[in-house]
């Protein structure tokens, strides 16, 4: 038995069963969380979720199924998540909508169409929930996965806020210890930019033979992803290409050294990566990510036209999404979950009047708060216990014949074997007690 929590310790998934013929079998690329593996993912949700409150963010649900012409304008035409990996279909009445791949679109259409800017502005908000991406499986891509996305939205560009987006989640891995490194960039904006870009097909063009196939085609469609291809030709050639870094105009240099002043006030370190500029259209001015050996964790960014692309008036935003799969994948099956809840007791029964008292103590205890374990439907009280040994709980209440009649209880410490006898009327009292001391 595997223990991801001190409190209540989940057993280890059981080895799949050999596949027969008729089974019925999850759909490629998608998984079940189970057992220990959910403990740990609703973890680190909790811890980023707690993060994102203490960092002024309020959460917001949105919908998992939105218009595929919400992503086509909003992700962009000839990004990946959209020509590629997304889960696009027809409903029944002939709407054409996607499965979400990713929050921020969702939640600018919701900010526009609620006329959320009424409620105050800036508006922080975040949110958490499964993703759907069609891509190729394999290790830390899933076709469905669970990120946390906090965004703020409206008021001004101001880079306090590209920096406070990256200090709440700057404070999950910290919390989290996972060892990341937050890579930082400015891809400038609709002044800089064009700019920048024609220098940049320029200096490919000159090496088009040298290019990969699918470079070749991000050329004509969406040339700064160029300078991401994993491809080592193109890794290569991008070493001498023309650096956004260097072309900024003076409002986005004069933004980006604000955005880097105020990490440094955070203390929070950081690496310039010029070949950072994340896959979606929309993006402005500051991108970043938190790269672990195994990939990238979380990232985000400025996105100060999208809204405008959406109807609304122009309005300035920053935000950023973490992969709960990613990072449980990075803290790997052995992590200990600090654990919180109180510990559960096992309630243990021996004869057939004692199983209905041992029932109703069960009850009594978790109307009082604490959790319980039990066998009940095993007869052998000798096997019921080897269950609570097993679970590796502190303390066993054994109800028999003579504690069902004279409404009393047996605490037993598990490991110890000590007991005593205890009237029901003051067994919640003494078991919070025992707890509490076991815990210290
Ligand atoms: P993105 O929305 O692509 O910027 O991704 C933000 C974070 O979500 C990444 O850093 C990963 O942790 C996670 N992520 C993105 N795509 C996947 C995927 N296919 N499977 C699992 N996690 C993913």
């Amino acid at each position: 038995m595997r223990r991801v929590s001190n409190d209540v310790p989940v057993p280890a998934p059981p080895p799949r069963p050999p596949k027969q013929e008729g089974m019925p079998q999850s759909v490629k690329g998608m998984r079940d969380i189970i057992a220990d593996r959910f403990a740990l993912h609703a973890y680190i949700e909790e811890v980023a979720k707690n993060a994102m409150r203490a960092y002024q963010f309020t959460e917001i649900d949105v919908p998992v199924v939105e218009a595929t012409r919400l992503y086509q304008r909003g992700s962009g035409e000839t990004t990946d998540i959209v020509t590629k990996e997304l889960y696009a279909f027809e409903t029944r009445g002939g709407d054409k909508v996607s499965l979400r791949p990713e929050f921020t679109p969702g939640i600018a259409r919701a900010y526009v169409e609620r006329g959320m800017s009424r409620m105050g502005l800036p508006q922080r908000v975040f949110t958490a929930g499964p993703l759907f991406r069609h891509d190729k499986p394999q290790a830390g891509r899933y076709r469905q996965f669970t990120q946390v996305d906090a965004e703020i939205i409206g008021g001004t560009s101001d880079p306090v806020y590209d920096a406070q987006t990256v200090a709440a989640f700057y404070r999950v891995f910290a919390t989290l210890k996972v060892p990341v490194t937050l890579e930082i960039n400015s891809i400038g904006d609709r002044v800089c930019r064009p700019g920048y870009r024609k220098l940049l097909v320029a200096y490919y063009e000159e090496h088009r033979k040298q290019l990969c196939e699918d470079c070749t085609r991000r050329l004509e469609t969406n040339p700064l992803r160029l300078l991401d291809c994993k491809e080592p030709g193109c890794k290569k050639l991008r070493e001498n290409a023309p650096k956004m870094l260097d072309k900024l105009c003076s409002p986005c240099s004069a933004h980006f050294t604000e955005v880097m002043e105020y990490l440094e006030e955070l203390g929070i370190p950081c690496s310039l990566n010029p070949y950072l500029v994340r896959g979606l259209d929309y993006y402005n001015r500051t991108v970043f990510e938190f790269v672990h050996e195994i990939g990238s964790l979380a990232g985000g960014g400025r996105y100060d036209y999208l809204l405008e692309t959406l109807g609304s008036r122009p309005t300035p935003a920053v935000g950023a999404a973490l992969g709960v799969d990613r990072i449980a994948d990075a803290l790997g099956d052995r992590y200990q979950i600090p654990g919180k809840k109180p510990k559960a007791v096992f309630v243990a029964h021996a004869g057939e009047k004692a199983k209905k008292c041992a029932l109703a103590l069960s009850e009594t205890l978790i109307s009082a708060g604490i959790p319980v374990r039990d066998a009940l439907a095993k007869d052998s009280l000798k096997a019921q216990l080897k269950t609570a040994d097993k679970d590796g709980l502190p303390l066993a209440l054994i109800v028999g014949q003579k504690e069902a009649f004279d409404k009393s209880a047996i605490i037993r410490e598990v490991r110890t074997g000590l007991q005593e006898s205890f009237p029901i009327s003051r067994i919640v009292e003494e078991v919070k007690r025992r707890l509490k001391d076991s815990r210290e």
